[in-house]
């Protein structure tokens, strides 16, 4: 298998010797999770594991720690398939663990890149799981490899462990702080040693982590709703550039980085997280139902009834009924046993999944105006398929609204947003405005209308974006990266600025 298929992934050395960075390689969904002290950890693990399931179906594994050896067990498919057996938990003893799920945009996804990464340091065992994605990896790895590094898998998260392996602190704390020093881009990590289960959140916290207790035994996860399948308590999100340590001694919090405002990102209340976690103190699916009372106020219409895409179109389409007071209702249903679309490597697979996914149900549509709402629109493949599908079932007018502004911009930060020359705005962006008109005849609607990004921010409890801005990080809508973005061929608006050119 070449590695050059794999996502998330290196390219192969073969296939790339200027380590191109463009294609739809290094990009990746995760989540995250860990506890520390608890008799069942890899079971527990395994369940907070399924809640995350939602940020990476592909892949999935636990690593744990028994007070003298480390197991790990790393599994291609659904956390349910792989770790819902007494005998794999068994396979995982000790009083801590760390999970992770992924899923891979491109390609194949090979065992030895499935998390947690582990490696025997002089230290001792350390494994790590990362949700996120560094923007100067490749650049490091280039260097290590150079200096005789040799690396097990093509994924970012192994230049974590060169660089923690390197370090010549005598502590694990140290030295894992050394390495975060060095890395750029988004990263939310639980690491577990020998002796503790370490958290780190990036300087900007783009992405989430928080922090639970269950009997007395702290977690880490990437959502609330990893707490809440177990029963265990919230106490608090991880702060952007904070360290936390669990150990014997209790929770230990450092913050090694110049503080720095926040930036988390925005898409995780759009999109990513689940409904009914809280992100930074908001409720996920209250967010949503705001954003789509935001798209009402913005671009409403007179229709007869209001169809969500499901199941990432409800909350919004909710708020959009309550706020225009026409009915919602129930015109699409949506087979729950076929995995996300975007899954599907393959842009045919991709298409195939959405209608495998999704089929209309008439007696809501005939005959009917109707206004149908999505979180987003990514290629477009979604809506094309989701419009013609209402048109076949009688709908007598399809009005597409859309709960966030269009997608412009690539996302090298661990979404699964594409190449920008395959964003559908991107395409339909001519002389640097974008031709929504051109992008509702390509989805085949009578109208379209996206929430704008002052609208977003109004949902957030905002005045708009630039009232207090920027508060999150926005750059899928308006390329404005947060982070330097090393390993990135150019800079991604002047690649945008050629786009544009192109385009026009
Ligand atoms: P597309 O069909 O390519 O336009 O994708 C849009 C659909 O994918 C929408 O229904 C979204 O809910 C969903 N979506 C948006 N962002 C992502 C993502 N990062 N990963 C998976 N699905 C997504």
């Amino acid at each position: 298998m070449s590695q050059a298929t794999n996502n998330h992934a290196f390219p192969s050395p073969a296939r790339d010797a200027e380590f191109d960075m463009d294609g739809d390689t290094l990009r990746e969904e995760c989540g995250v999770f860990g506890i520390f002290g608890h008799p069942d950890a890899a079971a527990i693990t395994a369940l907070g594991l399924h809640a995350l399931q939602h940020r990476g179906q592909e892949a999935a594994g636990i690593v744990s720690f028994d007070g003298k050896r480390f197991s790990s067990e790393r599994r291609m498919g659904l956390v349910g398939e792989n770790f819902s057996s007494q005998s794999i938990i068994d396979r995982l003893p000790g009083n801590a663990a760390v999970g992770h799920v992924r899923y891979s945009t491109t390609g194949e996804t090979i065992l030895r890149n499935v998390q947690p990464l582990f490696a025997e340091l002089d230290t001792g065992g350390f494994a790590v799981a990362h949700n996120g994605n560094l923007t100067n990896a490749l650049s490091i790895r280039r260097e290590l490899i150079r200096d005789g590094a040799i690396y097990q898998s093509t994924s970012d998260t192994e230049v974590i462990l060169h660089l923690v392996a390197r370090s010549r602190r005598a502590r694990i704390l140290e030295r894992f702080i050394e390495a975060l020093r060095q890395i750029e881009g988004a990263y939310s990590l639980v690491a577990l040693s020998n002796k503790k289960l370490i958290g780190a959140r990036d300087p900007l916290g783009i992405r989430p982590l928080v922090i639970g207790e269950l009997n007395g035994n702290y977690i880490l996860a990437s959502e609330t709703c990893a707490l809440d399948i177990i029963g265990a308590r919230f106490i608090r999100d991880v702060e952007n550039g904070e360290i936390i340590v669990i150990s014997e001694d209790g929770l230990e919090s450092h913050k090694p980085f110049p503080p720095q405002v926040m930036r988390p990102c925005i898409f995780e209340y759009i999109y990513f997280s689940r409904p009914d976690s809280v992100v930074h103190g908001r409720p996920v699916y209250d967010v949503r139902k705001r954003m789509g009372a935001q798209l009402a106020m913005e671009a409403g219409i007179d229709a007869d009834v209001i169809v969500p895409v499901p199941d990432s179109g409800v909350p919004a389409a909710i708020g959009y009924a309550a706020q225009s007071g026409i009915p919602f209702e129930l015109g699409i249903i949506r087979n729950h046993y076929v995995g996300r679309t975007f899954i599907e490597p393959t842009q045919s697979i991709r298409e195939l999944g959405v209608r495998l996914k999704h089929s209309a149900n008439r007696c809501v549509v005939k005959g009917k105006r109707i206004v149908l709402i999505d979180d987003s629109i990514v290629r477009g493949t979604t809506s094309v398929k989701i419009v013609k599908m209402m048109r076949d079932a009688g709908a007598k007018e399809v009005h597409f609204r859309i709960s966030s502004p269009p997608i412009t911009h690539p996302d090298y930060y661990g979404i699964d947003t594409p190449q920008q020359d395959t964003l559908l705005a991107a395409q339909m962006t001519k002389n640097g405005k974008i031709d929504i008109e051109g992008m509702c005849k390509y989805v085949g609607a009578d109208s379209l209308a996206f929430l704008s990004i002052d609208g977003i921010y109004r949902a957030m409890g905002y005045e708009g974006r630039d009232a207090q801005r920027p508060q999150f990080t926005d750059h899928c809508f308006t390329g404005d990266y947060p982070t330097s973005l090393t390993d990135i061929a150019g800079d991604p608006n002047r690649q945008q600025l050629s786009l544009l050119a192109e385009a026009g």
